[in-house]
This record gives C-alpha cells, sequence and structure tokens, in this order.
C-alpha cells in the first residue's frame, strides 16, 4: 500500500478500506509514514468525513496500536464516563464515588488540565499525597476491594492517539468528529469498561460550540460504543457557563466535596443524577432513570458516596481526612471579590474565558510541562440568569499574591455580561442519546 494512494482516495470522497486504515495507523505508529501525510490525511478526513465502519475500523486500530486493560478478572459490571472538557467540570468526583456506592464498579482512566479546561487527576491531587501514577494491580485491587479508582492513562495506552493529537492540535484537525469519536472510543475501549457513558459538552468552553454539532457527535460516538460491543449512552449539556461555581482545582474540589455531603443541591448534582443513572441503566443495575435517581441520592443522604472518595484517596496514598476537613486541601493565600460595575441580570459569562481567569492565576497549563499552583482559581457567585446589583460580588478570585489577585478580578468582570431585562435561567441537560 502507498499513502499517496490513500490520500487521494479520501481527497476524492471514497471510503478507505479497513485494511488500509489498519496499515495507516500502524504505520503511523512505527514512523513509516512521515507526519506531513498523516496532516494530510487527518485534513482530508476533516473536509469529507467518514461512515460509521471507517470510523469504527479507525477507532479499533488506535486502540490495538498499544496496550488494552482486560478487566474481566475484576468481578460485577465495570462502568466508565468520559466527559468531552469543560471548564469547573469536577463531575467524576461526585458521580464516581456516588455510582460505585450503589455498587457498580468504577474503574477509570483519567487526564489532567491543559489549557482553559481542567483535568481530574491535577483536582484529585489536591488531596496531600495522593497519587494517580498507581501501578495495574494496585488500581484492580482497589476496584476489587471497594468498586473505585482513578488512575492517569498509562503510557502504553494508545500510543497512536498520544501522536495523532499533537498532530492534530497544530494541523488545524481538532474538530472533526471520526477523529475525535476514534480519539476519544479507542482510549475507553482500551481501558476495558462494559458500559461508557459519554457527557458531551456544547458552548463556549467546549470543542462543539453549538447544539447541532454536539448532538451529531454524541450519536457518532455512541453508535461507534455499540458497534464496538460496548453499552454506550451520552448525555448532551450546556458548556456556555462554567459546570457549578468553582473553577480550578482544590476549590472544584471543595464544590465536590460540599455536593457529597449533600449541602449543595445545584447543577453539579443535577448533572451527576442524570449520568449516574444512564450508567446505572445501561448496566441493567436499575429498571429506571428515577429509580436510579433515588438511589444514588441516597449515597449522599446515608454518606456511603463521601467514604468511598474517602476509601480511594487513602488507597492512593491521600489523606483522607482532608476528604471529612477540606482546610486540610491547599487554599491561595489572597481572596478578592469581583464587585459588578452596573446592575441588572447575567447575562452570559464566557467559559473560556473563565478558565483563562484560572490559568492566569497558575492553575491551568499552557504546555504539558508547566507545574499548576492547587490553590488558586476562582469561584462565581452568580450564575447565568440572576439578578445581580451594582457593587455586588460576581465572583471570588484565589490568587497567589496581591498583584495576581488585582488582574484576576478585572479579567473575571470582563467575562461577565450583564443586561437591564431579566434572563431566563439556560437548562444544563439538552439531551440524552440512549
Ligand atoms: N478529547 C479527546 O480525547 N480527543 C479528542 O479528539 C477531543 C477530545
Amino acid at each position: 500500500m502507498r499513502m499517496t494512494d490513500l490520500l487521494a482516495k479520501k481527497r476524492d470522497k471514497e471510503k478507505l478500506t479497513t485494511a488500509e486504515i489498519e496499515w495507516m495507523i500502524h504505520g503511523y505508529v512505527d514512523e513509516e509514514i512521515p507526519d506531513y501525510q498523516m496532516s494530510a490525511m487527518c485534513m482530508a478526513i476533516l473536509l469529507n468525513g467518514m461512515d460509521d465502519r471507517e470510523t469504527l475500523d479507525l477507532t479499533r486500530a488506535m486502540m490495538r496500536s498499544g496496550k488494552t486493560l482486560d478487566l474481566s478478572p475484576i468481578r460485577g459490571v465495570k462502568a466508565d464516563k468520559h466527559s468531552t472538557g469543560g471548564v469547573g467540570d469536577k463531575t467524576s468526583l461526585v458521580l464516581c464515588p456516588m455510582v460505585a456506592a450503589t455498587g457498580l464498579k468504577v474503574a477509570k482512566m483519567s487526564g489532567r488540565g491543559l489549557g482553559h479546561t481542567g483535568g481530574t487527576l491535577d483536582k484529585l491531587e489536591s488531596f496531600p499525597g495522593f497519587s494517580s501514577a498507581i501501578s495495574e494491580e494496585r488500581f484492580f485491587r482497589s476496584v476489587n476491594d471497594f468498586g473505585l479508582a482513578i488512575m492517569g492513562q498509562t503510557r502504553e495506552l494508545v500510543p497512536a492517539d498520544k501522536k495523532l493529537y499533537a498532530l492534530r492540535d497544530v494541523t488545524g484537525t481538532v474538530p472533526s468528529i471520526p477523529l475525535i469519536v476514534s480519539s476519544i472510543m479507542s482510549k475507553k475501549l482500551a481501558s476495558g469498561s462494559d458500559v461508557i457513558v459519554l457527557d458531551v459538552k456544547c458552548g463556549d468552553g467546549a470543542f462543539m460550540k453549538t447544539e447541532k454539532e454536539a448532538r451529531d457527535l454524541a450519536e457518532s460516538l455512541t453508535r461507534v460504543g455499540r458497534l464496538a460491543g460496548r453499552k454506550c449512552a451520552a448525555v448532551l449539556t450546556d458548556m456556555g457557563q462554567p459546570l457549578g461555581k468553582a473553577v480550578g482545582n482544590a476549590v472544584e474540589v471543595r464544590e465536590a466535596l460540599r455536593v457529597l455531603r449533600g449541602e449543595e443541591k445545584g447543577e453539579l448534582l443535577e448533572l451527576c443524577l442524570t449520568l449516574g443513572a444512564c450508567m446505572m441503566t445501561q448496566a441493567g443495575v436499575a429498571w429506571s432513570a428515577q429509580e436510579a435517581k433515588l438511589e444514588l441520592l441516597g449515597t449522599i443522604e446515608d454518606g456511603s458516596a463521601l467514604e468511598k472518595l474517602a476509601k480511594m484517596v487513602e488507597a492512593q496514598g491521600g489523606d483522607r481526612r482532608a476528604v471529612y476537613d477540606p482546610s486540610l486541601l491547599p487554599e491561595a493565600p489572597v481572596q478578592r471579590e469581583t464587585p459588578a460595575q452596573t446592575g441588572g441580570f447575567i447575562r452570559r459569562i464566557h467559559a473560556k474565558d473563565v478558565g483563562l481567569v484560572s490559568m492566569h492565576l497558575g492553575g491551568g497549563r499552557a504546555t504539558k510541562e508547566d507545574v499548576i499552583d492547587l490553590g488558586v482559581g476562582v469561584l462565581l457567585n452568580k450564575k447565568v440568569g440572576d439578578p445581580v446589583a451594582a457593587g455586588e460580588s460576581l465572583g471570588r478570585v484565589y490568587a497567589p499574591d496581591e498583584e495576581k489577585a488585582a488582574q484576576a478580578v478585572e479579567l473575571l468582570r470582563g467575562c461577565f455580561e450583564i443586561t437591564s431585562e431579566p434572563v431566563a435561567k439556560p437548562p444544563l441537560i439538552l439531551g440524552i442519546v440512549q
């Protein structure tokens, strides 16, 4: 086979065969196909698309480029959740312990934050001593013993995606549905869970800016998941504003702990109940979403979800006391409020820009090598639709020093649009694709 022939086929909107896709991914990982040819292929796929069969073949070829996890020695149904990424997305910190407390097994591989979006591993590292770099054996033991472990993706898992994602990032080829689907699903399939629930974000802070794009992505993800033999569902959620109130690392952990303690009942809980219900109904352990949600709420009321989190933190070397005493989490030394300059109603909160404020404070990475400050971030006091009086705080910034705090206050104010007309609160859950 020759890559020039494959490129010509995709340029001319023809379909690639299973053998051609397998050969191409192998050749790229083995460095027989150079970046310039693979970049052209990514652009041809972005422009001309792939059908479900090609997308599944690409997903499988990528999955097979490295090691896959065999979770079959773990007793019971294993469920996983994946978010396409957003600002203030601390869902896994609440959802995974809740679902594990109902008896489902959650063996989760998570990532780190990059750019304006955060990552679950960084947030978990706010627990002093916590490590996501645990051995596979320890990962399996935790999931078997108490139903929950979250680790970093190992280097051997889907090496094709590491190379391809880095290439797409610099060639304008990230927002292609077949490329996103194969990237996400190759990793999810390789990590072995029986049930995969996807949180597909849409809006300013997400890859997919419109609901139509997000729905197309959700439908393609679930079709490919099912074709690959997994139980799969997707929830479409709004990322037009940050999720919940906190954006950062330890600030987000504190918000998650408030939800797990039953002290906060807003949109973060609503999202976790919806995703958790999808995981339970797909796994066949609940008959209806309503029944699942009641069971999930029960894990908050009886403290079992919080205790699951404490067990996981402890098993991965962290200080479990911080789960029950958040004052042990890192906290930035300077905290300043952001007074609104005019009164009215909040029309918009630019999610991506709030993520960039947290990054400016030191809470996010511009490159993979950057070291982040876990104690900094933003706590929103107002959400879209809320009334605000002039001088009232829009949000608090957690900063390392006075200078950064003053800059962040100005930047955070710029993230808000205020209007004199009342604004309806936007729905968080836009749809479910089963
Ligand atoms: N997340 C991924 O893992 N891959 C993509 O291509 C986009 C989002």
